[in-house]
């Protein structure tokens, strides 16, 4: 679904994204894990358009991203993103931001797209607050709120910012549960998140980012239990 090649992206002249090449099979959860300012967020961004690349190509579900004439809009339909501030309408009910995308853009009808939205709602286990307002909401809630509303475009693949680590610890398990039944369903995604336990039981691959490039990848049990680079582990070393 996507493929990336030889990834560069500067801001000015310092150069974040030194050569990356990643590639995403239909069905992959995929953990991105790597110190601060390793460029996790970068590439993330890179790959729904809201940073371009400065070199190499991005291919995303047929799309190329590093084309001129590419419709990026068409692209960021099917690619979801969900960050880790939540980024709601607050001044719509929740049950409105999951429909607003889907009413513009995809033209579907009020009902339609409020069926959709409740059912996701159920879902992420919020059936109950659809006319509620965002501001009512505590933090877990609210991200989940932003999965549905993600969710409810269709997208072919699901990227997460560390989507829990502005959540107070108790809400952290219920939007990881949401991410996991995801993953259960089959949901391709691309998570960066400092949960190293949850990376270890949803990822199908582990990325270890350090210093803009990819410096080891592979199952959980290689990046966690036989870690190769010295790199991996002193990282591991501070945050297991
Ligand atoms: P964290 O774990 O702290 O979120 P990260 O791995 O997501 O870190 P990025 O946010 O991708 O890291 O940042 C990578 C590097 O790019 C950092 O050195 C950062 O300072 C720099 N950077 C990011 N965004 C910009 C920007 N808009 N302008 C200039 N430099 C930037
Ligand atoms: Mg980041």
């Amino acid at each position: 679904i996507i493929d990336v090649k030889d990834l560069h992206k500067s801001y000015g002249q310092t150069e974040v994204i030194k050569g990356v090449d990643m590639t995403v099979r239909k069905g992959e959860v995929i953990c991105i894990i790597g110190p601060s300012g390793a460029g996790k967020s970068t590439i993330l961004r890179c790959l729904n358009g809201l940073e371009q690349a400065t070199g190499g190509k991005i291919v995303v579900n047929g799309h190329d991203l590093t084309d001129s004439h590419v419709n990026i809009d068409q692209v960021r339909e099917q690619v979801g993103m969900v960050f880790q501030h939540f980024n709601l309408f607050n001044n719509m009910s929740v049950i409105d931001n999951i429909t607003l995308a889907p009413k513009l853009v995809h033209h579907e009808t009020d009902e339609q797209a409020r069926a959709h939205a409740m059912e996701l709602l159920k879902t992420v286990g919020l059936a109950e607050k659809a006319d509620a307002m965002p501001k009512s909401l505590s933090g877990g809630q609210k991200q989940r709120v932003a999965i549905a509303r993600s969710l409810a475009m269709n997208p072919k693949v699901m990227l997460f910012d560390e989507a829990t680590s502005a959540l107070d610890p108790e809400m952290v398990g219920d939007v990881l549960e949401v991410i996991r039944d995801l993953a259960a369903k089959g949901m391709t995604m691309v998570l960066v998140t400092h949960e190293m336990g949850f990376a270890r039981e949803v990822a199908t691959r582990v990325i270890f980012t350090d210093a803009g490039v990819i410096e080891e990848e592979g199952t959980p049990d290689e990046i966690f239990n036989h870690p190769k680079s010295e790199r991996l582990k002193t990282f591991l070393s501070k945050v297991l």
